[in-house]
């Protein structure tokens, strides 16, 4: 497990009256969903989040008049009794984010969006420095707002939306994501603007813990101390999305980093507090794991799920003190500490027991117990004993979606699904469950399902299939990055996905 962070302490900054970072609690937070213009919607669906415990407020702001409207949000909220802070969502349109900023207690910037143009050109060193000059340019007027009225910034960089600039240089990496980040504390920095927090988002696990470990071990070289805010983007929703979060979240929360989390699901935003907490509760606690070496297995190719029921789809069950394969080949099982040699050929396998949580505390706990080693490469399978209290089929399944959250083992389609947010134009979660009803088997492949043509494609990164919303009832179909098909009726739109699927040869049919 890496350990290498625990000496970063970051600054801390005030956004209201809540302070992020330092020794200060994990701060949690989510985002509405509802239409900014609808003062009312927001209001009540913001109550309902911080009723359910979230600390901060971040409300969409995609031009100037919705950013002018979060003065009757907040005018409301007040009135209410409510004091959370409220945070402006800008992408593309700088304008808002300068009339957010006199409103709200903190701004997030996407850099990969805030100025930078589209360009496929090869940047001269000469033009790289002139663009960042633009962007200073372009981002001194904001920085001047927020310092006369005590407003944050979050610089929200997302892995799906780099800038043409930065892909150009960096590709599309967590380099590139760290760099991105860098440049603008570096133009905050030069103007003396310290209230800063950083992020650095990805739906995929490994390129968001690649990316905040690098972000630390640069600002731990350039001395600078920005509180980082955690959260996987475009997690999903139901058991995968509350695993994907944890691996990402809490495996970097363990190691000493982040000081506010957003867990992104396509639900409820006031649903997603409740399991930011007990990420945040189970991070803090040790595993109990046990080491076992299975000496000279046969064809390794990926982690191992082991049970101790033969009726499951595990790869090895337990027999007394042996595991057998589905081939009927048997491996003793031994305790393995680390003073015993590990030789090519042998697995180390790590058990963790269980006893006595509710299922969702148990998926949660267990993502977190195994994440590190699954990302780090320490262990090769994984046997998670759940004494009875949960069902044999449900705690192995349980195992194959760990590590296919961390991607060490991909044995369904992964769903990439935004949140939504008052972008969004149809109801997400029941395109998500559409879609996901339909797909599910086939193995192997991404399909996203995302509420805006403006951020969606960007965002659903390496998705091999997009369904996006294009309108009211209107859904746009993707191929990687390429429009396939425009504004279909939502209620044909599931159908033509699956023809889309089946003219590029991705489709099989499913198993009974
Ligand atoms: S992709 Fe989803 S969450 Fe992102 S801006 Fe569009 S609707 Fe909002």
């Amino acid at each position: 497990m890496n350990n290498n962070f625990v000496s970063f302490l970051s600054n801390e900054v005030k956004v209201g009256d809540v302070i992020i970072g330092g020794n200060n609690p994990i701060r949690i937070q989510s985002m509405t969903n509802t239409d900014t213009m609808d003062t009312f919607a927001t209001v009540e669906q913001s109550i309902r989040m911080i009723d359910a415990g979230c600390e901060l407020v971040r409300i969409t702001a995609q031009n100037v008049k919705a950013a002018e409207n979060l003065q009757n949000i907040k005018d409301e909220l007040r009135k209410r009794g409510y004091t959370t802070p409220l945070i402006a969502d800008i992408h593309f349109n700088p304008k808002a984010a300068e009339t957010a900023a006199r409103i709200v207690e903190k701004v997030r910037i996407n850099p990969g969006n805030y100025v930078d143009k589209k360009s496929n050109k090869n940047y001269t060193e000469n033009e790289y420095r002139q663009e960042l000059e633009k962007i200073k340019e372009r981002l001194l007027p904001l920085l001047k707002i927020c310092k006369e009225n005590g407003t944050a910034i979050r610089i929200g960089v997302n892995h799906g939306s780099l800038s043409d600039r930065i892909l150009n240089r960096y590709g599309n990496t967590p380099e590139g994501m760290v760099e991105s980040a860098m440049e603008f504390a570096n133009i905050c920095k030069s103007f003396d603007f310290e209230n800063l927090i950083l992020s650095l988002k990805s739906s995929n696990t490994r390129a968001m813990i690649d990316a905040n470990r690098l972000m630390v071990e640069r600002m731990i070289a350039e001395g600078l101390n920005y509180p980082l805010h955690l959260g996987v983007t475009e997690a999903g929703g139901g058991e995968d999305g509350r695993i994907k979060s944890t691996v990402g979240i809490g495996t970097l929360l363990k190691e000493g980093i982040g000081n506010t989390i957003r867990v992104s699901l396509t639900e409820a935003p006031e649903y997603e507090i409740p399991i930011a907490r007990k990420i945040i509760e189970f991070s803090k606690t040790a595993s109990q794991a046990e080491f076992f070496l299975i000496k000279n297995y046969k064809d390794y190719k990926h982690p191992l799920v082991i049970s101790e029921s033969r009726n499951t789809k595990a790869d090895l069950f337990i027999n007394n003190d042996r595991l057998i394969d589905k081939s009927g080949n048997q491996y003793p099982l031994q305790k393995f500490d680390n003073k015993q040699i590990k030789n090519s050929g042998d697995l180390i396998i790590i058990k963790n027991s269980y006893q006595n949580l509710n299922k969702e505390d148990f998926i949660i706990k267990s993502s977190l117990d195994y994440s590190g080693f699954l990302l780090d490469g320490v262990c090769q399978g994984i046997w998670l004993d759940t004494n009875g209290f949960i069902s044999d089929e449900d705690t192995v399944q349980t195992a194959f979606d760990i590590l296919q959250a961390t991607g060490v083992r991909i044995s369904k389609t992964e769903f990439i699904a935004c949140p939504s947010c008052g972008r969004t134009l149809f109801n997400i979660q029941e395109a998500l469950e559409k879609v996901s009803s339909k797909t599910k088997h086939l193995k192997g492949l991404k399909i996203a399902v995302m509420g805006c043509i403006v951020n969606g494609p960007g965002e659903m990164a390496d998705a091999d299939y997009g369904y996006i919303g294009a309108g009211k009832g209107k859904v746009n179909l993707y191929k990687k990055q390429e429009v396939i098909r425009k504004n279909i009726e939502e209620e044909k739109a599931v159908e033509a996905l699956i023809n889309l699927i089946k003219e590029n040869g991705d489709w099989v049919d499913e198993l009974n």
